[in-house]
């Protein structure tokens, strides 16, 4: 037998949270799928979407040319663009969509020749101040596009800095800019990732973007949206050891109880991706019970409380997030949030069911 460690996909939940996206926005949706689908597997995931995904996005190249090689046909959009002409040639070889977030790559586009008309999607710096084109200069930066015959379709772009706050009027700004700007311009737009189309549906109903939706981990998770989590990440008991009052636990001897204390260590750590920032407390269950971490996670190992679960024994199952523990408390806990946890996972086998 080998190691425990496993990550589920639960690849008709990854289908169910599709659905659920496109149909809150409305329109056309882009799964987003880079960083290897947020750590479930980037070909498995647009294979299980292949049938009913308007088209996918990733970050680069490299993750598209993936998808092409293992015979992925929808449209795939460059969230990041094209680094050089390289990429632009990858792009119409591919049939990849491109955006454009600056004038270095308004100039790349310019410059390429192409036997087929590249999509564009234009994106502009609505208010994130990282990336895009100025509301100013964006008209132009839209003519130029327009006036080159190797460039086809253009699509409005932009992307929220602040989305899952309902309440925050950055959004609403951002919203508002884009509008401005974009009144006399023909095209679709985009401007919803997963927060968006949970808080805010402005009518922009051409192309949402969800990510971390599709792999049901909520961005506001204080409500019920119907997402189903995607990955469930488990192992099992591998050792069971009492631990007398005053006995030190772990690494750094950072857990010390003054009652005795039955700890599980669980064949799991932070090179498998579990966070080591997870401080004792952050929960785990074991055989479906809630219990909690104790001592410090270790790279290939940590350690659990069965102190209240007499039945636990070597070989039960743990599960470190999934239905019954919401990555969004193991992210809380550790500092941070489940798009990093998920993009952390590795060395785990993944396991597909659906
Ligand atoms: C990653 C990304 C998304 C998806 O964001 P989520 O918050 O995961 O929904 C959407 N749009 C752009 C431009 C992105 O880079």
């Amino acid at each position: 037998m080998s190691r425990p460690a496993i990550a589920r996909i639960d690849l008709s939940a990854l289908r169910h949270n599709y659905r659920l996206a496109r149909s809150r926005h409305g329109g056309r949706a882009l799964a987003v799928i880079k960083a290897n689908a947020y750590g479930h597997g980037a070909v498995t995931c647009a294979r299980a979407l292949a049938s009913e995904a308007d088209a996918f996005a990733v970050a680069i190249v490299e993750e598209a040319l993936e998808l092409r090689d293992a015979g992925i046909r929808q449209p795939i959009l460059v969230l990041e663009g094209a680094f050089g002409p390289d990429d632009l040639a990858h792009a119409t070889m591919h049939d990849l969509w491109m955006v454009a977030h600056n004038a270095e790559q308004l100039a790349l586009i310019e410059a390429h020749r192409s036997i087929r008309p590249l999509t564009v999607w234009l994106k502009m710096d609505s208010g994130m101040h990282r990336a895009g084109i100025a509301p100013a200069d964006y008209a132009a930066a839209h003519a130029r596009l327009r006036a080159l015959p190797q460039v086809g379709p253009i699509v409005l772009m932009t992307h929220f800095a602040r989305a899952d706050e309902p309440n925050e009027a950055a959004t609403a700004d951002q919203i508002a800019t884009f509008d401005r700007a974009t009144a006399n311009l023909p095209g679709e737009r985009s401007l919803c990732n997963s927060g968006g189309i949970l808080c805010w549906p402005a009518g922009y109903r051409d192309w949402a973007r969800p990510g971390i939706l599709l792999y049901g981990a909520d961005p506001m998770p204080s409500d019920d949206h119907g997402l189903k989590p995607v990955m469930t990440l488990e192992s099992a008991i591998m050792n069971i050891r009492d631990l007398a009052p005053g006995e030190a636990l772990g690494y750094g001897g950072r857990f010390v109880s003054d009652t005795p204390t039955r700890v599980g260590l669980v064949a799991m750590g932070y090179a498998d991706g579990y966070p080591r920032v997870a401080p004792t407390g952050t929960p785990v269950a074991v055989d479906g019970q809630l219990t909690r971490v104790i001592g410090r996670v270790s790279m290939d190992m940590m350690t659990v409380d069965l102190t209240d679960l007499p039945a636990a024994r070597i070989g039960s199952r743990v599960e470190l997030w999934g239905n019954t523990v919401p990555i969004n408390t193991v992210a809380h806990a550790a500092g941070t949030i489940a798009y990093e946890l998920l993009c952390n996972i590795k060395r785990v086998r993944r396991d597909y069911i659906g």
